[in-house]
C-alpha cells in the first residue's frame, strides 16, 4: 500500500457522533466543549490538521482557526463552522468568546489537560466579561473514542501489521557496531516503505544494558555487540491510527540469566492477556501480569500493564492498579509486561490486542515464543 492508498482510507466524518457528544454534555450539564486537543477534533470532525479551536454543541459547531488552516478546515470538517480568528480577524479568545455568547452558552467546559494557562486566561477574561462560565472536564471526548468502531479497528489492524512487517524486514541489518539511531531508523523507514504514513511514535531502539531504562532514547553512540540485549519498541501510524509491539531479542548467544528474564515476561504477559477479556475490570490484566512478575522474584515494572491506541498512542482506558474502566468489544489495548535490571539489562514484551466478545485477539503478531537470537 502507498501513501495515498493510506490517506484514501481516512475515516469521514460520522453524523451519529454530534448526538453522542450532545448526551455527553447534558450529563455534565453544560451548553457547549471547548474542544483543543488535536485528535479529538479528528474524532468528532474529521480535521487533520492543528493549532485550532472547536467549540462544540448539540446544535452546532465552530472550528476557530487562524488562514494557514481554514482552507484545509473547510474541506475536512463534517459539520462545523468554519471562522476564522487572528488578524485581520480578533484573536481567538474573543472570537469565541463571541460565538459562545452569541448562542446563549453559560456553561461552556474546556479540556484542562489540553489548554495552556495563558490561553485559559485569556479566555476566562473574555467569557467573564460575557457572563459564560468556563467549566474544567476531562475525559469527554477520549471517553467517546475508546470503543473502536470497525473502520478504525480496521486501521489499527493495518498498522499492527505493517509494524510486524517492518520488523521482519529490518532485523537482517542489525550487524556489530550499527548504532541505536541508525537502526531505529532504518525501523522506521520499513514501516515507510510497507504503507505507514509515519512512525506512530518515537522509536526506542536500547541495545546492550540500555534496555533496563522502560523508554530509552535512541543514542548514535550505543553501538551493537555481540551479546546486548536488544529492545524495540515502535509502531505505525495509518489513516490517523496508531500500533504499538515491543520486542526483545539478543544479538549472538543468549546467557542464561538472559533467558531466565525473557521466561518470566513471557510467561507474564501471555497471562495478561488472556485477562483482557471483555466485561473484566481493567484492573484485572495489569494485577496477573503484575503478579506473576512478582512471583518470578524479579522486581515490578513501574507503570500500568497497558494503554489503549487510536487516534493517539496513549489513551483511555489505562490498564493500571487505579484504572475505573471496564474492557468492552471493540476497545484495542497494549499488555507490556518487562522486568528492567539497571546496569544488567531489561526485557519488555508488547502487543496491541483487540478487546472481543470471544476473547482477546492479538493484532501484532511478530513472534515471541523463544528468546530470539540473531
Ligand atoms: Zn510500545
Ligand atoms: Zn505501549
Amino acid at each position: 500500500m502507498n501513501q495515498e492508498e493510506s490517506e484514501a482510507k481516512r475515516i469521514p466524518y460520522r453524523p451519529e457522533l454530534a448526538q453522542a457528544l450532545a448526551m455527553s454534555l447534558d450529563e455534565a450539564s453544560l451548553d457547549a466543549l471547548l474542544v483543543t486537543s488535536d485528535a479529538n477534533q479528528r474524532f468528532l470532525e474529521g480535521y487533520t490538521g492543528a493549532e485550532c479551536y472547536l467549540l462544540a454543541s448539540g446544535p452546532g459547531s465552530w472550528l476557530v482557526a487562524d488562514s494557514r488552516y481554514t482552507e484545509q478546515a473547510r474541506g475536512e470538517c463534517g459539520r462545523a463552522r468554519i471562522v476564522q480568528h487572528r488578524d485581520p480577524c480578533p484573536p481567538y479568545d474573543e472570537v469565541i468568546a463571541g460565538l459562545a455568547a452569541e448562542a446563549g452558552f453559560r456553561r461552556v467546559g474546556f479540556e484542562k489537560a489540553r489548554l495552556s494557562y495563558a490561553q485559559y486566561e485569556a479566555l476566562r477574561a473574555q467569557a467573564e466579561g460575557r457572563g459564560i462560565e468556563l467549566v474544567p472536564t476531562e475525559g469527554i471526548v477520549e471517553r467517546l473514542r475508546a470503543v473502536k468502531t470497525a473502520d478504525e479497528i480496521s486501521l489499527i489492524r493495518r498498522a499492527c501489521e505493517i509494524a510486524d512487517r517492518a520488523l521482519e524486514a529490518s532485523l537482517g541489518e542489525l550487524r556489530e557496531g550499527i548504532s541505536e539511531l541508525e537502526f531505529a531508523r532504518l525501523l522506521e523507514a520499513s514501516m515507510f516503505a510497507a504503507g505507514a504514513e509515519g512512525p506512530g511514535f518515537d522509536t526506542i531502539a536500547a541495545f546492550g544494558a540500555r534496555p533496563a531504562l522502560p523508554h530509552a532514547v535512541p543514542r548514535t553512540d550505543s553501538r551493537l555487540e555481540k551479546g546486548d540485549f536488544v529492545l524495540l519498541d515502535f509502531g505505525a501510524l495509518v489513516g490517523g491510527y496508531h500500533s504499538d509491539i515491543t520486542r526483545t531479542l539478543v544479538f549472538g548467544k543468549a546467557s542464561a540469566e538472559q533467558r531466565k528474564v525473557y521466561a518470566a515476561v513471557l510467561e507474564s504477559q501471555a497471562l495478561g492477556v488472556e485477562a483482557m477479556v471483555a466485561g473484566a475490570s481493567g484492573k484485572a490484566p495489569d494485577a496477573v501480569a503484575r503478579g506473576s512478575i512478582a512471583a518470578s522474584g524479579y522486581p515490578e515494572f513501574g507503570y500500568g500493564v497497558g494503554h489503549g491506541v487510536g487516534l493517539e498512542i496513549h489513551e483511555l482506558p489505562f490498564m493500571s492498579r487505579r484504572c475505573a474502566e471496564t474492557l468492552a468489544p471493540g476497545m484495542a489495548i497494549t499488555c507490556e509486561p518487562g522486568i528492567y535490571l539497571p546496569g544488567w539489562g531489561g526485557v519488555r514484551i508488547e502487543d496491541t490486542v483487540l478487546i472481543r466478545e470471544g476473547g482477546p485477539e492479538r493484532l501484532t503478531r511478530f513472534p515471541k515464543g523463544a528468546l530470539l537470537e540473531l
